[in-house]
């Protein structure tokens, strides 16, 4: 199972690689979108960063997601400050009062989150958007808990399908948000926000290893 010291873990290290990734994420965003996403995910994560210390003595996964959800929300300007807040609130929803997390757990506690995403922001699977990762994401997870894979595994599935959702988004046409006014011109480059979610995957996997 996963702890809340490695989910915090987890947190940290995505605070981390988005400000590794901030120059990245921003030239993504700069091609098809507003040159922002790089600042905005950086600036939402050290906001969830500087609230961890006051919830690592808390045992409580949901209010540590529900906290999470609600920095992003309040910190991050762009769409994907609300979508990303989204995520992580409606994950905490499902937890109650967990203080650990089996690999079902996980499963549905992401799958409430990526839904709520899809209702906000109502893109689909091929829009290029994160929806792209996000969604593939929780069809891995299903695959992972019906073949039994230890939660290692299905991480490491996990990253695997979210690196190819990124890269599926190279080709296709934007139909959600700004970069979607550009049309055809949009095809031919990666996807800000499906980069940053598969970014968020690969630090979990790295924070649980
Ligand atoms: P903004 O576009 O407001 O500047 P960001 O640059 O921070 O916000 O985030 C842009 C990313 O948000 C896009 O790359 C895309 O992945 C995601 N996004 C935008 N609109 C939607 C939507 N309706 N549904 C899902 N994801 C979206
Ligand atoms: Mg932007
Ligand atoms: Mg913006």
């Amino acid at each position: 199972t996963i702890n809340i010291s490695q989910l915090i873990k987890w947190l940290e290290k995505a605070a981390l690689v988005m400000q590794e990734n901030k120059d990245y994420l921003t030239k993504l965003d700069s091609d098809i979108g507003d040159a922002d996403h790089g600042f905005n995910m950086e600036r939402g994560f050290n906001k969830v960063r500087e609230k961890l210390d006051e919830l690592s003595n808390s045992k409580d996964i949901a209010s540590l997601f529900k906290n999470t959800g609600m920095t992003l929300i309040s910190s991050i300007g762009g769409a994907s400050g609300p979508l990303y807040g989204t995520l992580f609130l409606q994950a905490s929803m499902v937890l109650k009062d967990k203080t650990e997390l089996n690999l079902i757990d996980l499963k549905n506690c992401l799958e409430n989150g990526v839904n709520g995403v899809k209702l906000r922001g109502k893109a689909s699977v091929g829009d290029k958007t994160m929806i792209d990762v996000l969604d593939p994401a929780i069809q891995s997870l299903s695959d992972s808990l019906n073949a039994n894979l230890s939660i290692n595994e299905a991480l490491e599935n996990l990253v695997k399908v979210a690196e190819k959702g990124m890269t599926s988004t190279t080709d296709l046409i934007a139909k959600k948000g700004r970069a979607s006014y550009l049309g055809e011109r949009s095809i031919g480059h990666q996807d800000a926000g499906a980069t940053s979610s598969y970014l968020i995957f690969k630090s979990l996997k790295e924070a649980i290893n």
